[in-house]
């Protein structure tokens, strides 16, 4: 019997990216709805796996999953699918982790070379007037970045891809993750630093790859910020919570901080509550070039969103035909059963 694929949301109308892995053989469902009761419920119990983007999987959903055997967020989060309940009906739940490091790396490296090189700074200063644009001046976060460290908080996969593009710049490279096992430094030839305040002390740019944890979540506060080298670039592309934007802008404003640059916020979208953001777009002259804001955008290119898609689709469809788990985030509720 062919195995039948659920794409609750999916943005393609094709699957063409998805046929490719599966071949012809494989049932591939494509409503293209954002609510569980606008599906045909014989399509949620007909199938073997579901791959979702934005449409919850919840204790009320997965009653009507009963031939599945997986579910697959497609991105890395994965808190709109109830774990406990796929977990105690047998189902395994995977997310997509690794689709746009590649991306995220290179929007850290983006934000500091934007500081070190000036090219915003520039441009608005250009585009503001011609004439008294044409100086270097207007670059006030500049830097020579060969032989300055580069510091990464959190050397998972986007941290490395990150430190091995500042490497190849001619910076340093030092890291602090406590969960890397001994020896992580020898094989990446990277300075380990054994505490925070060391990493912090050191750095010329400190870039955040970590997760939100208790343990990250404000882990660049006040003190953090007081740590750091003076003059230093801080650039977060992981989770805006790991940030205390109050001490970010007291950083900058006592300039312990040259530069802060975020894709990511505390609270998304961005509003002027957040006292950087409002500082940001007040944009007096003390400020200006010296703040860089995104939209949570590090992952995205269209090469990640078709990554995402490949990936989303071999992690259903290596488990459903040959038993590989990939990525597995319930575990724990599916070995308790
Ligand atoms: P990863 O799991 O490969 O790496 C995370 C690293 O952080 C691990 O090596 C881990 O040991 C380390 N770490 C955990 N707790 C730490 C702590 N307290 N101090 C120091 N290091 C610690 O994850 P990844 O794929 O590299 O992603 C990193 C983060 O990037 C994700 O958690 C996510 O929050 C963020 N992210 C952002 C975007 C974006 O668009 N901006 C996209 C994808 C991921």
């Amino acid at each position: 019997m062919p195995l039948t694929i659920l794409f609750v949301d999916s943005r393609s109308s094709e699957l063409d990216v998805e046929r490719a892995v599966t071949g012809p053989d494989a049932v591939l469902l494509n409503p293209r709805k954002l609510r569980f009761d606008e599906i045909d419920r014989s399509a949620w119990e007909s199938c073997d796996g579901v791959i979702t983007a934005r449409v919850p999987i919840d204790a009320a959903v997965v009653p009507h999953l009963k031939r599945a055997r997986i579910v697959v967020r497609n991105g890395v989060g994965f808190d709109i699918v109830d774990l406990k309940a796929c977990g105690e009906a047998g189902i395994a739940v995977c997310n997509v982790p690794d689709y746009g490091t590649t991306d995220v790396a290179d929007m850290a490296i983006a934000m500091m070379l934007t500081f070190a090189r000036g090219t915003a700074a520039y441009e608005a200063a250009l585009r503001a007037d011609l004439k008294s644009g044409w100086t270097h001046v207007h670059n006030v976060t500049a830097r020579r970045l060969r032989g300055a460290c580069f510091g990464v908080i959190g050397l998972g996969r986007i941290g490395t891809a990150a430190a091995l593009r500042a490497r190849a710049f001619g910076m340093d490279v030092a890291f602090y993750d406590p969960y890397l096992p001994n020896g992580a430094e020898l094989s990446f030839g990277f300075a380990r630093t054994a505490t925070l305040p060391e990493l912090l002390a050191r750095a010329d740019v400190v870039t955040i790859h970590t997760p939100l944890t208790d343990e990250t979540h404000s882990m660049i506060n006040d003190t953090a910020v007081a740590a750091m080298k003076p003059g230093a670039y801080l650039i977060n592309t992981a989770r805006g919570p790991v940030c205390n934007t109050a001490a970010l802008l007291a950083g900058l404003k006592s300039g312990r901080l040259a530069a802060v640059g975020l894709d990511v916020l505390p609270k998304e979208p961005a509003t002027l509550d957040d006292p950087i953001v409002a500082a940001w777009h007040a944009n007096e002259p003390w400020i200006r070039g010296r703040v860089l804001l995104a939209p949570h955008s590090g992952f995205y290119s269209p090469d990640a969103f078709a990554d995402l898609r490949r990936k989303a689709i071999e992690t259903a469809y290596d488990y459903l035909r040959d038993g590989k788990l990939a990525n597995c985030v319930n575990a724990e509720y599916l070995r308790r059963r």
